[in-house]
């Protein structure tokens, strides 16, 4: 089967799932590209898909300017770890940012993104790109994310002392253990603050974390097949 037919194959089965247990809408599904070239994409771009992502800024750098010139309304989700000095030129590139997960990230993309916005304030808070709040929801020593006890913290910084546009939570869930406690986890951590998303779930278990409130969902080798280029 060909990437878009993957594609849209996921996407009516997360219709429908999501359609059995509550009656908003299925998840934003967002095809994860990275390592595959632009003549992988393409396909799926051209099917009409626009939400992909990338979780390395210099990879995306080489894919995704000419793509995203060529292909109008594309929005690209960081989902990989970002250092501080890199980001402007994700904040050139990139529309939605799944792994603020510490302050001084959190300062940096609020302070590179005031520097570039279009003035006036109604433009700014328009095209202000989104954030999602990183945990680290299995308190796994070697993984990303803000630890479960300063999320509240990390939270309130991000709202009311540097105005950044968050709007939820990701996750990546242990790989040896089952999902759903931690995507139920994930939830309760979002509506104690008053967050409407959950970005969870990954190609094995993206039908769990639609189940249980995933607003996102990052789906890559369903979509594009197994990866052989190195991931990081
Ligand atoms: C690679 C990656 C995905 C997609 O993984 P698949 O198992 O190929 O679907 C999702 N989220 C993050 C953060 C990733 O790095």
């Amino acid at each position: 089967m060909r990437a878009p037919d993957r594609l849209a194959e996921i996407q009516a089965s997360v219709k429908a799932l999501k359609a059995e247990v509550s009656a908003n809408a299925p998840p934003t599904l967002i095809a994860v590209s990275k390592t595959f070239p632009s003549e992988a994409i393409e396909p799926v771009l051209a099917a009409g898909h626009r939400d992909f992502g990338e979780n390395r800024v210099q990879e995306a750098q080489s894919k995704w300017p000419d793509l995203k010139a060529r292909y109008l309304q594309t929005r690209l989700h960081l989902i990989g770890p970002l250092q501080t000095n890199k980001v402007k030129p994700a904040l050139a590139l990139f529309d939605v940012f799944h792994t603020v997960d510490r302050e001084k990230l959190a300062r940096a993309l609020a302070k590179e993104w005031a520097a570039i916005a279009p003035e006036g304030p109604d433009q700014l808070s328009q095209s202000k790109p989104e954030c999602f709040i990183q945990v680290n929801i299995g308190e796994e020593a070697q993984k990303a994310g803000v630890p479960i006890a300063e999320v509240d913290d990390l939270v309130g910084f991000c709202r009311h002392e540097i105005g950044l546009n968050l709007v939820g939570l990701m996750c990546i869930p242990p790989a040896e253990e089952p999902p759903a406690p931690f995507f139920a986890l994930l939830g309760k951590i979002a509506a104690r603050n008053q967050l409407q998303r959950l970005s969870m779930g990954m190609s094995g278990d993206y039908d769990v974390a639609t189940r249980l409130g995933a607003t996102e969902i990052r789906v890559g080798s369903a979509i594009f097949g197994q990866r052989t280029a190195p991931v990081q």
